[in-house]
């Protein structure tokens, strides 16, 4: 008899964390190794937030708070809704917790019961089947291949939608895709969960505001306000303020939910970090200008690395409209044969081959539920990007 419970039994580490890992662990013993896998900025955390952390320090915020974050940030997070999003919410319809997985985490564990069905389109993060079978709850995968831009079909999701679907995680801009949907595109699937009441909807909008090309970032909540009672908005400071480390998430959501989610924080991790609180005030509050300077700097590493894998034999990139990750189509490299005589059977072979022949470390995409592809993250440097690519086109022209 195992001493493990059956929940952790269901469960699989984070294979982008595992990946990072290893690529940190060869890089330590000495390889030439970039790694292209982790899912955080390289920028550094503004100036002017680390200055409100210190100073909240040196204020003595340095106690328990309120179990779902402070006043000033939730009024900070209000107004970011209402700026950003234009969607009205209470103080009461506002959590705070330890970084967006935390906050996933809380409202599906706060929610699902086993026999409960959770619809994810895939590829999709990491973490979200996982999350729903920790819970005991049953994922229900939705391909959304390359020919349909990795994107959820009306039609798709009203096929998918039983009596025991409890939740659609949503996630737009998409990790590991980058494809984003347009207003029109969410209206169409809002459409569609008008017509089934008893579906919850999460938005994952950890990504909001890494956007290109003037694309207009929408949310379901605000671009279908009749479903803003069954929505749950999730949003952070990790990805747009360079601030993975602090582990800050939030969402808006049912009232009901909100308090469910405080619930069970209280029972567990009690308050987020009193001072990456401090810092988040000033992140949600400060000047923006930041983010379209860093977007800008995405954006020219984005069309480096699009242009670069387009031009390897074997891949196709599509050109995503957010993030900071491009998911190439390997379908090309499958079969092929590598110097050392073995045959990429899968996309996990083909990220391996990158790994020990060009020490470039990707992740396969069946890690994301969509295979054959990978994801690459391009929050690095233009030089290092170059010189991944090249080291792939490398690797790919060494292949029979
Ligand atoms: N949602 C998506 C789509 C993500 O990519 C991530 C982080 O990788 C998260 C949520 C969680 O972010 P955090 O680091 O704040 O937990």
């Amino acid at each position: 008899m195992s001493l493990l419970s059956a929940a952790i039994q269901r469960i699989n580490p984070s294979p982008t964390i595992a990946i990072t890992n290893k690529a940190a662990t060869l890089k330590a013993e000495g390889r030439d190794v970039i790694g292209l896998a982790a899912g955080e900025p390289d920028f550094d955390t503004p100036d002017f937030v680390k200055e409100a952390a210190i100073a909240a320090i040196r204020a003595g915020k340095t106690k328990y708070t309120a179990v779902d974050g402070t006043p000033e940030l939730k009024a900070a997070i209000q107004a970011k809704f209402k700026r950003d999003n234009n969607l009205d919410y209470g103080l009461d319809q506002i959590t705070v917790n330890a970084g967006g997985k935390h906050t996933i985490f809380n409202a599906l564990l706060a929610t699902l019961d086993a026999g409960d069905e959770v619809i994810i389109p895939a590829p999709y993060w990491v973490s979200y089947p996982d999350i729903v079978q920790l819970a005991g709850a049953t994922p229900v995968i939705l391909p959304c291949g390359i020919d349909q831009g990795f994107k959820l079909l009306p039609a798709q999701l009203d096929a998918a939608i039983t009596p025991k679907t409890k939740w659609l995680i949503f996630n737009s801009p998409s990790n590991p895709t980058g494809a984003a949907y347009t207003r029109a595109e969410l209206a169409a699937l809002g459409e569609v969960l008008l017509r089934h009441p008893h579906v919850l909807v999460m938005s994952d909008d950890m990504y909001e505001h890494i956007v290109y090309d003037d694309f207009d970032f929408g949310t379901l909540a605000e671009v279908t306000p009749g479903l803003f009672d069954r929505t749950l908005t999730v949003n952070g400071a990790s990805k747009a303020y360079a601030m993975t480390g602090w582990r800050i998430g939030f969402a808006g959501g049912p009232a009901w939910l909100i308090k469910a989610i405080s619930k069970l924080q209280s029972q567990s991790t009690s308050n987020p970090c009193s001072i990456s609180m401090a810092a988040t005030v000033a992140a949600l509050n400060g000047d923006q200008s930041f983010l379209k300077e860093r977007n800008a700097a995405f954006q020219r590493r984005r069309d480096l690395v699009v242009r670069m894998l387009n031009d390897t034999p074997g891949l196709i990139c599509p050109r995503p409209e957010g993030a900071f990750y491009v998911y190439p189509d390997c379908a090309g490299l499958i079969g092929k044969c590598t110097p050392s005589g073995a045959t990429l059977a899968t996309d996990e072979d083909v990220a391996g081959y990158f790994l020990e022949s060009q020490g470039v470390a990707v992740v396969h995409g069946a890690a994301f539920g969509g295979s054959p592809a990978f994801r690459i993250s391009y929050a690095t440097a233009d030089s290092v990007l170059e010189d991944a690519c090249r080291r792939i086109q490398k690797a790919v022209a060494a292949l029979s």
